[in-house]
């Protein structure tokens, strides 16, 4: 399983560049993410609140982990997922 080190400085609403393959990824609770449908398009989507900024963004359904680790803070269990998956960049609405 692949853990990105450390934090990296974000540049998209908690996203770090993923020093392994030069993903973009974004560290998210894991316990916050939850199924739901997409408000605007009327897609399957998952929500997931950001581990840094506490802010929520809609992933597309089946987002795949790129990784876990744990909040130094919370000691909460998070996980990295993709930048890629993020349904605001597919959402058909726009
Ligand atoms: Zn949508």
């Amino acid at each position: 399983m692949m853990e990105p080190a450390t934090d990296k400085p974000f540049s998209y609403q908690g996203a770090a560049k993923d020093r392994e393959d030069g993903q973009t990824v974004i560290r998210v609770f894991l316990d916050t993410k939850h199924e739901a449908t997409c408000r605007k398009c009327g897609a399957e989507v998952e929500w997931a609140q950001v581990a840094r900024t506490r802010k929520w963004i809609l992933f597309n359904r089946g987002a795949s982990s790129r990784g876990k680790t744990m909040d130094r803070d919370t000691s909460r269990d998070c996980e990295y997922l993709s930048h890629d998956d993020v349904h605001w960049n597919s959402c058909s609405a726009d």
